[in-house]
């Protein structure tokens, strides 16, 4: 049974974990940089090619508390709230693909992820941040601020800045991509009741997007507004904005937008990176999983889902070569490169749709969704079976 030692314990660190207990592989150790993990972060989708895995590791109970079960998805012009496009989601998608699609707080995940992976009696060492990771003759390693750890199998999940990939695989920093997401929170009972439906709604603008959903039950909205600009190209999850320059940025769209953002206490900004296609992801017993490997813009909200889906297929790939965890990590990657560059480009494609300037660009693709969502419903709703219908737990070969 090979010893696992995942660095990173996000969201795809944690799952991973938790899917390799689940498959018998019980040696797991997850090494942490933070001491003590704080709920930081806002809203995350989790489609149903994900929560089909969380419910695989029985977590569908706690994460009933959790989440929010959104009605659909409407796509609405950013001054008139023109409704251009819709689809259903709640009881529809559940019936269509087995498995619910829900909206959460990143940090209530995260918290939900923790207290199951403790209470399996995973071995979580927090404050211990890798410097690097590599593989000598006695075998893969990671070095710790504190000193070197090693296992078998080292799974670097350690997100966008991973110094599992930048040391193992020399691949370079993440780049800028010219977009910036303002973030927010508010609490429902601060709006009319029904000012904003419970739907994750998407307004539409040039060079810009806006969207919001309800979490936590229903109790806070979410809302991460989109803008393409030059001014500024730091990445962090946790950096404070000004309000007034968020307003500014969203002056004259619609009430509801508007409303969000006078409501939101505090906000965030959050540069948003990614990198190009890794070459590979896997070397002797070192693995990559989640943002670490292949990090995404955020416009088809796969970010979680995709580290999520990787921590299942590795964890079946590991039982799977139990004896020679090599051949089980390339041939994990193998299965999972594919998939995640193709969602990292449709990514890339769905914020170019989303920001097309006014005009004939906007005049068109209205109306081709509108078509689409009015006239085709059922081929509108199929353009999402190739991401939402992957259902890994099933199996993938
Ligand atoms: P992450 O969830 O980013 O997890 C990486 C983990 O590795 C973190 O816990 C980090 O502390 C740890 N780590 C990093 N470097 C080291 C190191 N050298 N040694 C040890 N540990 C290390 N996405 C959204 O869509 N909306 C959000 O609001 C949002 N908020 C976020 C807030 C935070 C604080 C973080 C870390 C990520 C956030 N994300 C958010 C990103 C989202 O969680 C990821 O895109 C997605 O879940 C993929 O997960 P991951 O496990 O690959 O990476």
């Amino acid at each position: 049974m090979p010893s696992i030692g995942v660095v990173g314990g996000g969201i795809g660190g944690l799952t991973a974990a938790l899917a390799c207990l689940h498959a018998g592989l019980d040696d797991i150790t997850v090494y942490e940089q933070v001491t003590e993990p704080e709920a930081l972060g806002a809203g995350i989708q989790l489609s149903p090619n994900a929560t089909r895995v969380l419910i695989a590791l029985g977590l569908r109970g706690a994460l009933a508390q959790a989440v929010f079960q959104p009605e659909g998805v409407h796509l609405r012009t950013w001054r008139t709230g023109y409704l251009v496009a819709s689809r259903p989601l709640g009881a529809i998608s559940e019936a269509r693909y087995g498995a619910p699609y829900w909206h959460v707080h990143r940090g209530d995940l995260h918290a939900l992820l923790l207290d199951a992976a403790r209470a399996r009696g995973i071995r979580i060492e927090t404050g211990c941040r890798c410097v690097s990771a590599g593989e000598d003759e006695r075998g893969p390693y990671v070095e710790l601020e504190s000193g070197t750890a090693r296992h078998d199998v080292i799974v670097g999940a350690d997100g966008i800045r991973s110094m599992v990939r930048s040391t193992v695989f020399q691949s370079g920093a993440p780049r800028f991509t010219g977009h910036v997401a303002w973030r927010g929170m508010v609490p429902a009972a601060k709006l009319p009741a029904g000012f904003v439906l419970p739907a994750a709604t998407v307004w539409l603008g040039p060079g810009r997007h806006f969207v919001h959903y309800y979490v936590r039950g229903g109790e806070l909205i979410n809302f991460v507004g989109v803008v393409e600009t030059d001014r500024w190209t730091e990445e962090s999850w946790s950096r404070p904005g000004d309000p007034a320059a968020l307003a500014r940025d969203f002056a004259g769209w619609n009430p509801v937008v508007t409303r969000l953002i006078e409501a939101a206490d505090e906000v965030f900004e959050w540069a948003l990176y990614d990198h190009e296609p890794l070459p590979s992801w896997s070397r002797g017993g070192i693995t990559l999983l989640g943002d670490a490997c292949h990090p995404m813009l955020p416009y088809l909200a796969q970010g979680a889902a995709m580290a999520i889906e990787d921590a299942w297929v590795l964890s079946r790939m590991l039982e799977r070569w139990e004896d020679l965890p090599a051949e089980g990590l390339a041939e994990y990657e193998r299965y999972r490169r594919p998939r995640t560059a193709r969602v990292q480009r449709e990514s890339r494609r769905q914020g170019q749709e989303f920001h097309l300037p006014e005009g004939w660009p906007a005049l068109r693709r209205n109306f081709v969704l509108a078509l689409g969502s009015r006239l085709l419903p059922e081929i509108a709703m199929g353009q999402y079976d190739w991401l939402h219908g992957y259902d890994c737990v099933r199996g993938f070969d």
